[in-house]
């Protein structure tokens, strides 16, 4: 077969072999380094700790290392990861020192570097990692300059380690020319006690608008990650930016989204697995959101409520290295108590996207065409809520509110638009109710009535 055949079947056949790329999310390892002596992180007494874990508390050493050993195990050769934060566990300030937490961050460093050497890993902070817990400034300070140091071989350009050092968000390109925006949207959070009053924290809202112009001019494909994701987490009904923060993080996107630059955003933070789409002006799907579950299996517990179990969980990404669409997902997993009780771990495949979901891709619009077969199919909602906890068991209790959360969170990112999303499927159950009680009312007339006159 001639170049030019081979050039021009490229183009036609969508796989094309060379074209095709695959991508690591990583996100929130949570590290317990009192996971064996105090239990500092745990959230209910644990009699008996298994050595990758417990559902109670965060990550011992051995389930990270064992978790990025995993990844490199299934696939070495990927193009980059993505490392979306929280290293530091759900441990109380006092209990923890500056020097800890860069210690943490640096040994998981390490290890990811020891396992994909070479390869770049295009890492952002997450609320747990700074100290005091969740208060990230908008100038400089000792943790954007130390970690900056820390990942100066990853970020690469001096200019963008100097930019992580004042602001903890950079502007990279792959080799293959995709463009990557790692954010520093811990600036954004509703715990964040220093930024609310600010307008624009670290002036990232006005830089990220003139990256998105820039990449526009430039004809680059933009992929956004950061630690905590804007919109809706479902079915809980937590906006996790403060609401200012939110609307304006949504303007500067929708200002940019037409042009159609942006072709994924990849977040951590939720601790569980799930994805959404965004759509621009016209109402058309622009680009998906994908976020990856937490390594720590780690489950909250307030007074008012607890939180479900979950398995730790790393999520493979193909995509297309021109392009930059999302084109398949490969979840794995370990069962968390199957692997203490064999004193080994098995990371196996949770799950293939276009396998169970039935879809051709996880671009936009795929996920736009799965969110619609689920309002009619309510049993992909709860395939996609026991895949949200990684399989650990929660098959079948997501009930019709929890259903409708998660499938106007799909594509409402504002409160009042969730909450409006959810009373058109009030009104529409509504109207099946009063149509069904009027046939009904019908039926059992006519009944009455040839009753009435057979007799
Ligand atoms: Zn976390
Ligand atoms: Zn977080």
């Amino acid at each position: 077969m001639s170049r030019l055949a081979i050039f021009v079947l490229c183009f036609t056949i969508v796989n094309c072999a060379e074209d095709v790329g695959w991508f690591w999310h990583v996100t929130d390892f949570h590290y317990d380094f009192s996971y064996w002596t105090d239990q500092l992180s745990c959230n209910d007494v644990v009699t008996s700790p298994g050595i990758f874990g417990d559902y109670w508390c965060d990550s011992p050493w051995l389930l990270i290392k064992d978790s990025i050993e995993g990844m490199k195990g299934i696939k070495s050769k990927v193009d980059f990861v993505l490392w979306t934060g929280d290293n530091i566990a759900h441990i109380k300030d006092e209990n923890l020192t500056l020097e800890m937490n860069i210690d943490s961050i640096n040994n998981i460093t390490n290890e990811l570097k020891r396992n994909f050497p070479g390869i770049k890993v295009y890492a952002t902070l997450g609320n747990h990692d700074y100290l005091p817990n969740n208060q990230f400034p908008p100038t400089t300070n000792e943790i954007y300059n130390q970690i900056g140091d820390m990942w100066k071989d990853w970020i690469g350009e001096t200019a963008q380690v100097n930019q992580f050092k004042t602001s903890a968000y950079y502007s990279l390109k792959t080799v293959h020319g995709l463009r990557i925006l790692g954010l520093n949207t811990n600036l954004y959070y509703t715990s964040n006690k220093v930024t609310p009053n600010v307008t624009d924290p670290a002036g990232q809202f006005q830089w990220l608008d003139q990256q998105l112009a820039a990449a526009k001019t430039n004809k680059e494909k933009v992929i956004i990650t950061a630690h905590i994701p804007p919109g809706i987490h479902t079915p809980a009904n937590i906006v996790w930016f403060y609401k200012q923060f939110n609307d304006k993080f949504l303007e500067v996107i929708d200002k940019h989204v037409d042009s159609g630059i942006i072709v994924g955003m990849y977040y951590g933070h939720d601790h569980s697995d799930g994805f959404k789409v965004y759509y621009n002006s016209k109402d058309e799907p622009a680009f998906p959101i994908h976020s990856a579950p937490s390594v720590t299996p780690w489950r909250y517990k307030i007074p008012e409520e607890t939180g479900d179990p979950h398995n730790p969980g790393v999520k493979l990404v193909s995509y297309n290295r021109t392009t930059g669409e999302p084109l398949n997902i490969k979840m794995y997993y370990i069962d968390l108590p199957d692997s203490n009780s064999k004193n080994k771990t098995e990371w196996k495949l949770e799950y293939d996207f276009n396998d169970v979901y039935k879809t051709k891709d996880v671009g936009a619009a795929s996920i736009d065409d799965l969110a619609k077969r689920m309002t009619k199919d309510r049993s992909l909602i709860q395939m996609y809520y026991k895949y949200k906890d990684v399989s650990a068991g929660n098959s079948g209790k997501c009930d019709t509110d929890c259903e409708e959360s998660i499938l106007c969170g799909f594509k409402y990112y504002k409160m009042s638009e969730l909450e409006n999303c959810k009373t058109t499927f009030t009104n529409a159950s509504a109207r099946v109710t009063s149509t069904s009680l009027i046939i009904e009312f019908v039926v059992t007339l006519v009944t009455l009535l040839i009753t009435l006159r057979l007799r």
